[in-house]
């Protein structure tokens, strides 16, 4: 048996490609994933038997527990998001970016906000973002791709992860991917000259490896639009908010953070200590959830 563990960088029409230490194999899967209906995904980690090293062909033997599951796009083992936003061009949309805040915090990824386009900022614009999100629970990393304001620094948060970029439409997500994958994943991956090429033309999303940093990178950005996942409702969306967390001491234990006496998390918001556009998202959440009695 000669048995390897690599990861599926691409998946086209029943074979898989699989990145097994720099060098890529095209594996069938087992029938039997089929029984246990398991079908293996762009980012599963796997164990494939090599039936023929020449000519790098193999079958995927096992598939690895995932440690999390994307639909949009279908790729399983994301370890992070980054946000994308912009400021002015488009203008920044708080329900979006915490509705998808939410849904990341279900399914389990870590979250990094990423705010493009700041050469287009006065000093203005920049002191009212430092307003707006502060005390917000999350980093919010300023950047801009056409200058390339803190590209080294999202290049870094690559490292050893397998990352995703979503946002809404014309925020610079495309335009980051390919700042990223340029000529430096050239140099590194013998993947870049197809996936550089058919960018625009695959359907199907893959990794990309950057070798230097580790890094694998799902080369299709991430929805553009998103409703909150079905399975949260009212009662449950409070959880989704990780800056209420250490404020569970309120009066009543099942406390909604809305109207009761003594709550923990009014007195954090009157004090400063919890963001005020978080609070206001999460009520506003709450609310339209009451409504539609869910
Ligand atoms: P996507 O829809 O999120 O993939 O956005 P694109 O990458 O297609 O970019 C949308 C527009 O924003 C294009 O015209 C880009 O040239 C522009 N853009 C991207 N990054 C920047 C930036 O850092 N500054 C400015 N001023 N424009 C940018
Ligand atoms: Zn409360």
């Amino acid at each position: 048996m000669n048995n390897i563990d690599g990861i599926i960088i691409k998946a086209i029409d029943g074979f898989y490609y699989i990145l097994c230490d720099d060098v890529e194999y095209c594996c069938r899967s087992r029938k039997k994933f089929r029984f246990k209906e398991i079908v293996p995904k762009v980012g599963d980690r796997v164990t494939i038997n090599i039936i023929d090293e020449d000519k790098r062909e193999g079958v995927i033997e096992h598939i690895h527990d995932r440690s999390s599951d994307f639909i949009r796009p279908p790729i399983s083992n994301v370890s992070q998001v980054f946000i994308l936003l912009s400021y002015l061009d488009p203008k920044i949309n708080f329900e979006m970016l915490n509705k998808m805040i939410i849904n990341f915090e279900a399914t389990g990824v870590n979250i990094n906000v990423v705010i493009n386009k700041y050469d287009l900022h006065t000093q203005e614009n920049n002191n009212e973002i430092d307003e707006i999100f502060r005390n917000f629970p999350y980093e919010i990393i300023p950047i801009s791709v056409e200058n390339d304001m803190n590209i080294d620094l999202i290049k870094e948060r690559l490292r050893d992860n397998i990352s995703c970029f979503c946002g809404p439409s014309g925020v610079g997500k495309s335009s980051l991917l390919n700042k990223i994958m340029n000529k430096d994943i050239m140099e590194t991956s013998e993947l870049s000259t197809k996936v550089k090429r058919g960018r625009h033309t695959t359907r199907f999303s893959q990794l990309i490896y950057r070798r230097d940093l580790n890094a694998y990178i799902v080369d299709t950005p991430g929805f553009t639009s998103v409703e909150i996942l079905k399975h949260i409702d009212k009662y449950v969306l409070k959880n989704y908010f990780i800056d209420f967390d250490e404020y569970s001491n309120c009066k009543f234990r099942e406390c909604s953070h809305i109207n009761e006496v003594d709550c923990e998390v009014k007195h954090a918001l009157e004090d400063g200590k919890i963001n005020k556009m978080r609070y206001d998202m999460y009520v506003r959440f709450y609310n339209k959830f009451k409504e539609k009695g869910r």
